[in-house]
């Protein structure tokens, strides 16, 4: 098993990317070659959901994460009928969506299994309500949860509205990221989670190489655009990854120490000993923001770490215009 910290060359699609890009180079090269991406994209209200897609202009809604359960549908049916052509399919999802497709297909040389490091995934419902309440008077048209406009380690939670306004929350502000961050409302399953990094069906790993522990065990320096943690569990996943040489930088790393720095690889996070109360407060109004500040509200120390981040690169970016004037 070996593993990397990288990132794309294509500087566009790192910028729309997660972390460093990875997932849209190799769903890139299985269409290219003639091949099926499945992967997670957004309905027209913005319910999540797992889709096929064989063509390059399609793929660009699958690319970010999306912090809500995707919706499989009767998508593994789908994949079993385009395997049965001879066609590459590329799936990618959360570990235990890879391993349930692994046990429903079995081992096929024409199937491709990416998993995500993976924290947990939060209920729909809750996502639902929440997108309810604050499109009640504009339309949706375009939602990023891992908008980079004000750096990768300070990604926000970006919605857009037809009329031209943009809500753009710091994570550690916005009720719905904050219940999901400190693990309120996800699913019950993802705390004793059997499907970590050990125990992966997948031929590659894909997670954030955070910059904060990039630092101790790599030479790569962080430039705040999104770097990947890459993982090649599989002889086909090294085959894949050796495909890639030409569109992404790559460094080896030592995956101990990078696991150190990324524990949901590993470890399922602890159920909140208060989760019931949130439920049953939640149920009660639907109504997240209070909710979320009753049981979740960022620390001061939080906000103000948050608030030093904010004036750095405030400093920062008058820096560059200086420079460019
Ligand atoms: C719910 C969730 C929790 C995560 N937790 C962690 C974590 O704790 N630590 C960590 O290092 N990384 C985590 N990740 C992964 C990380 O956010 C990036 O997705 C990953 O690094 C790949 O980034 P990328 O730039 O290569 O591609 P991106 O373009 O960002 O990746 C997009 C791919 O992710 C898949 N995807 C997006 N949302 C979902 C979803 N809801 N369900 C299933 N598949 C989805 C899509 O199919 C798509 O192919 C998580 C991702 C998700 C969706
Ligand atoms: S934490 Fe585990 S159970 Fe939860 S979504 Fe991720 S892989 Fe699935």
């Amino acid at each position: 098993m070996e593993s990397y910290v990288g990132y794309c060359n294509d500087e566009n699609v790192r910028r729309i990317s997660s972390s460093g890009g990875l997932f849209y180079e190799i769903a890139r090269m299985v269409i290219e070659d003639g091949g099926v991406v499945c992967a997670a994209g957004y309905s027209c209200n913005f319910e999540v959901y797992h889709r096929l897609v064989d063509s390059l202009e399609n793929l660009d809604d699958c690319i970010g994460s999306k912090y809500v359960q995707s919706n499989i549908q009767d998508i593994f049916y789908k994949i079993e009928t385009i395997l049965g052509t001879s066609k590459y399919v590329l799936f990618v999802g959360t570990p235990c969506q890879v391993a349930a497709l692994r046990k429903y297909i079995g081992n096929n040389h024409y199937l491709i299994l990416i998993s995500l490091a993976c924290h947990g995934v939060p209920s729909p419902y809750v996502w639902c309500n929440y997108l309810r309440k604050i499109s009640e008077h504009h339309k949706i048209n375009k939602v990023n949860f891992r908008c980079k406009d004000r750096g990768w380690n300070n990604y926000r939670l970006s919605i857009s509205f037809d009329s031209k306004k943009t809500l753009s929350y710091p994570r550690i502000l916005d009720p719905y990221m904050r219940a999901f961050l400190s693990d309120y409302n996800i699913r019950p399953s993802c705390y004793g989670c059997n499907h970590k990094y050990i125990n992966s069906e997948a031929d590659i790993i894909l997670g954030d190489a955070w910059g904060g522990g990039v630092k101790s065990f790599a030479m790569i320096s962080d430039d705040d655009k999104g770097t990947s943690l890459i993982i090649i569990n599989s002889s086909k996943g090294e085959k894949i990854f050796e495909s890639l040489k030409d569109v992404i930088f790559a460094e080896r790393i030592d995956i101990d120490s990078a696991i150190t720095h990324n524990k949901y690889l590993l470890i399922s996070p602890c159920m909140p000993p208060n989760r019931s109360s949130f439920w049953e407060q939640y149920r009660l109004n639907i109504n997240l923001r209070k909710v979320s500040k009753v049981f979740c509200s960022a620390s001061y120390k939080t906000k103000l770490t948050y608030l030093r981040n904010e004036l750095k690169l405030g400093t920062r970016m008058k820096t560059l215009l200086n420079v460019h004037k």
